[in-house]
């Protein structure tokens, strides 16, 4: 059947978001306050997207160069610049890095443009970020620029350098453990079982976080826990430990919402997961479209 045939009978057969997501790959960005916060978060799933032909785009709002125990400044933004983008390759993504101070980021009218013009220049469907609500005040500010900018996005006059979002994108937290002043609610739930390997092998690329400790690691840290440099097998046996764990617990703290995407049965079954919570600001998605939006998902639980 050729393709043009092919399309006039879904034309005629499906609802016009069938059509769009046959014909049109998904766009997905995912923020990060650092060169490693967006590919920790959502690396699983990212890698799930693009395998399919999705295109996404992991940004760090800011450039890491205060973020090791031993080194800083320009050198290690371009350390950890470098490093995002040899895992985005492994992943099969696009990383783009802003240069803003580490541990210096404001909520800004300046930052609050920026982050519009991006979501708009990528065309996103699905925007990720971290909660306003963390230890971190770059991560909490990441979560307030995107919040600022969930509803600007499709505002014409503001920043009309670039064209408006004539569809407003769905808007998702990615995971923390905080409680106030409302804890983490895990509104999709995606098992990274298939691309667990594969997420691994792009967090073995970021070395100044993965194996020195970054911001808080130490000499004795890298001497003492993490294997040397120069046996590979053993630092990337360790490094799935460590992931294993941290997604495994993911997976055991949100076996409800697998089951509600996944069924009860195959949920069970789940090792790995990454989660996003639904931000009250733009899209409100049903569940049909949060399955055409995350098509790895199956089509029904
Ligand atoms: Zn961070």
């Amino acid at each position: 059947m050729s393709l043009c045939f092919r399309r006039l009978c879904l034309l005629l057969a499906f609802p016009a978001a069938l059509i769009a997501q046959e014909t049109k790959p998904l766009r997905i960005l995912v923020f990060g306050a650092h060169p490693d916060d967006a590919e920790y978060k959502a690396g699983g799933s990212a890698v799930l997207w693009a395998r399919l032909g999705h295109e996404v785009k992991l940004v760090s709002v800011t450039n890491g160069d205060i973020g090791h125990w031993r080194e800083a400044g320009g050198p290690l933004a371009q350390r950890r610049s470098a490093e995002a983008a040899a895992c985005a390759r492994k992943l099969g993504v696009t990383s783009q890095v802003l240069d803003l101070h580490d541990g210096e980021l404001m909520p800004s009218l300046e930052n609050r443009r920026t982050i519009t013009r991006i979501i708009r220049e990528w065309q996103a469907d699905v925007v990720i970020a971290p909660r306003p609500w963390d230890y971190h005040p770059d991560h909490r500010y990441v979560g307030i620029l995107l919040q600022d900018s969930a509803f600007m996005v499709t505002v014409p006059f503001f920043c009309p350098d670039t064209k408006p979002l004539k569809k407003n994108p769905l808007f998702l937290y990615s995971s923390d453990g905080f409680q106030k002043p409302y804890p983490f609610k895990a509104d999709i739930a995606v098992s990274v079982d298939e691309s667990f390997e594969q997420k691994l092998d792009g967090l073995h690329e970021l070395t100044s976080q993965a194996y020195e400790g970054g911001a808080s690691g130490s000499a004795e840290f890298v001497a003492k826990d993490v294997p040397p440099a120069n046996d590979e097998s053993a630092r990337r046996a360790w490094l799935k430990r460590r992931w294993g764990a941290r997604q495994g617990g993911e997976a055991d703290r949100h076996r409800e919402a697998l089951s509600k995407w996944y069924g009860a049965q195959q949920a069970s079954k789940v090792r790995y997961a990454e989660v996003f919570e639904i931000c009250e600001y733009g899209r409100q998605p049903s569940a049909a479209e949060i399955r055409l939006l995350f098509p790895f998902l199956p089509s029904r639980p």
